[in-house]
């Protein structure tokens, strides 16, 4: 199963904290995560195995979402900041409007995410 994490930049603390509190899950055999690039750097230091992609305002959630689109990627974690302005808004909402087109489920805070993890 592939997961996909991406944390805007203001998010990314908190993504790293909720790793930390999910590495058991995680770390399941059988979980695949990918990431976007700047991203994929922390969850590294989190002691975690990612294939990390683009970075987000390079192409990052367009290539997840493209791999959203293909079924090669089954759930979305994002950590998105509501509260910042980000020059890939478009790729952004593909990325959410492909996750419903193909019904992956897709978390966009941390309680989701949570709910989600927990059922894996
Ligand atoms: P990043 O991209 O992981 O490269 O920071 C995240 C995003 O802004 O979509």
């Amino acid at each position: 199963m592939e997961i996909a994490i991406i944390a805007h930049d203001g998010k990314k603390a908190e993504m790293v904290q909720f790793l930390n509190q999910h590495s058991e899950i995680l770390h399941k055999k059988g979980i695949h995560l990918i990431s976007t690039g700047t991203t994929g750097e922390k969850v590294t230091k989190a002691g975690f195995s990612v294939n990390a992609l683009m970075s987000g305002p390079l192409g990052g959630d367009a290539q997840i979402a493209a791999r959203v689109a293909e079924g090669k990627c089954h759930m979305v974690l994002f950590f998105r900041d509501p509260l910042d302005r980000h020059p890939h808004e478009p790729d952004i909402l593909m990325l959410m409007r492909l996750c419903d087109v193909h019904n992956v489920p897709l978390a966009t805070n941390p309680a989701t995410a949570d709910l989600l993890v927990k059922a894996l």
